[in-house]
């Protein structure tokens, strides 16, 4: 058995959250991949390191005084250092990192150096073997993850050693630059070292046990999900859950290895898992509840639409040509609806209108603005009658208009448009229906 385990910057934010992923670490022997993030905040109002580094190297770049900043940043470090009781310098790195900024090495290598010196810190303390992601981690010439020189180079590295520490976010371009995944992409690298090393589990640990049914913010200690796939994931990540990098998914998807998302503060919680498929059924019928502000619907109508052939390539395109991507497009025998995100939408309206009428001549359009989606995602769903009728009675009863419902052929999701103004009223109304009273 074999385990990768990243840890997120606030469980690596201070000697403190240190000790604790150290005891993770020590408490299961399959543990032997560790992939950490740089320093995260220690409280609410703290700054991230990767913020922090940013903003010095954009000193650097002005070609200002940056020695103020890269001084808080070795304090953050020390700090850490100190609070261990470890024998260890960072002065040498830290002299190679000031030199790099003057020699403006780019904002990638600046945020990089973020997990990277954690991951130093990370090996010393634990004693496992130090891995530079920058030497086993690739991109291409266009900048994308050359995944076939990456698991063969990283999985030759991983095999040489018994345990390692592979610092999250970075890896290097063919001509030897250091280059970042997105923001948060230190779980892209943990799945990569996952599918590399061909381990059983990607545990994935941050401060919550788990991906929770709804927002916290709308929803009063809302439950985790035990199981979800990465289907349902995909569903509800689009719809604004982010517990989890987006494209993490897909290194661990190709080769079935689940993840495992723990709580550092409460490791004894199950927290989620996230698997191809399974045969457990979720606690409740849906899985999970998302959602989004700020959608616009493009209302077309047409006598005898239905009968016209190339009808919805031609309102698609007028969308197309002024660069703005459809999110649904419910349809009825003389109208279709093209839902947009307003804020893209909303500078380019008149231009998509003429063209709606150049191409498609409709006999009218109308414009209906701040409407949210809320996708209802479970694949419990399909097998089970009534689904859709609990969600609109509760919707009623909480007197939610609701002004589009779009059910997927995968049957694992239904997806609702209300006011934006009733968006929260209508989650509670979902949640309480299915969660609380299980009606
Ligand atoms: N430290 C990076 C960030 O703040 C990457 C990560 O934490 O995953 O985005």
């Amino acid at each position: 058995m074999a385990k990768v385990v990243k840890f997120g910057g606030s469980s690596l934010a201070s000697a403190e959250q240190f000790v604790k992923v150290g005891n993770i670490i020590k408490a299961d022997k399959a543990r032997k991949y560790v992939v950490p993030s740089a320093p995260g905040k220690r409280y609410s109002d703290d700054i991230k390191v990767t913020d922090m580094l940013y903003a010095c190297y954009a000193l650097a770049e002005e070609g200002k005084d940056f020695s103020g900043k890269l001084a808080e940043i070795k304090a953050r470090y020390q700090e850490i250092i100190d609070g261990l009781k470890l024998d260890l310098s960072l002065e040498g790195e830290f002299k190679i990192i000031e030199k790099s900024f003057k020699e403006k090495a780019g904002k990638n290598y600046a945020a990089s150096r973020g997990e990277f010196l954690n991951g130093i810190i990370m090996a010393a303390y634990i004693g496992y073997t130090f891995i530079d992601a920058a030497e086993v981690i690739f991109f291409d010439e266009k900048g994308l993850l050359d995944e076939e020189k990456t698991d063969r180079m990283l999985g030759e590295r991983l095999a040489q050693c018994d345990c390692a520490v592979v610092p999250g976010f970075y890896g290097s371009t063919p001509d030897g630059k250091v280059k970042t995944f997105s923001r948060g992409g230190s779980d892209i690298t943990g799945s990569i070292v996952a599918k590399a090393a061909k381990v059983d589990v990607y545990e994935n640990w941050t401060d919550v046990s788990g991906i929770l049914i709804a927002d916290p913010r709308i929803i009063k200690n809302p439950e985790p999900i035990e199981v979800v796939t990465y289907k349902e994931l995909r569903e509800l990540a689009y719809m604004g859950f982010n517990v989890l990098h987006e494209d993490a998914i897909f290194p661990v998807r190709k080769q079935g290895i689940p993840i495992n998302i723990k709580n550092t503060n409460k490791p004894e919680d199950n927290g989620t898992w996230i698997v191809g498929s399974t045969c457990q059924k979720s606690k409740y019928t849906v899985t999970g509840i998302a959602g989004k502000k700020g959608f616009c619907c493009v209302n077309i109508e047409k006598d005898m639409m239905n009968s016209e052939i190339g009808f919805g390539r031609k309102v698609l395109q007028a969308f197309e040509e002024n660069g703005i991507s459809f999110e649904h497009v419910p349809s009825g025998i003389d109208t279709l609806t093209v839902f947009v995100h307003q804020d893209e939408f909303m500078h380019k309206e008149q231009k998509v209108v003429a063209g709606l009428h150049r191409l498609a001549k409709p006999d009218s359009i109308e414009i209906e603005s701040d409407l949210a989606l809320i996708a209802v995602v479970g694949r419990g769903m399909k097998n089970e009658s009534g689904t859709a009728g609990r969600i609109f009675s509760a919707l009623a009863h909480a007197r939610v208009n609701v002004r589009m419902i779009d059910q997927g052929s995968s049957e694992q999701n239904i997806i609702i448009g209300v006011a934006n103004e009733d968006f929260e009223t209508a989650i509670k109304a979902i949640y309480d229906i299915f969660v609380l009273t299980r009606l």
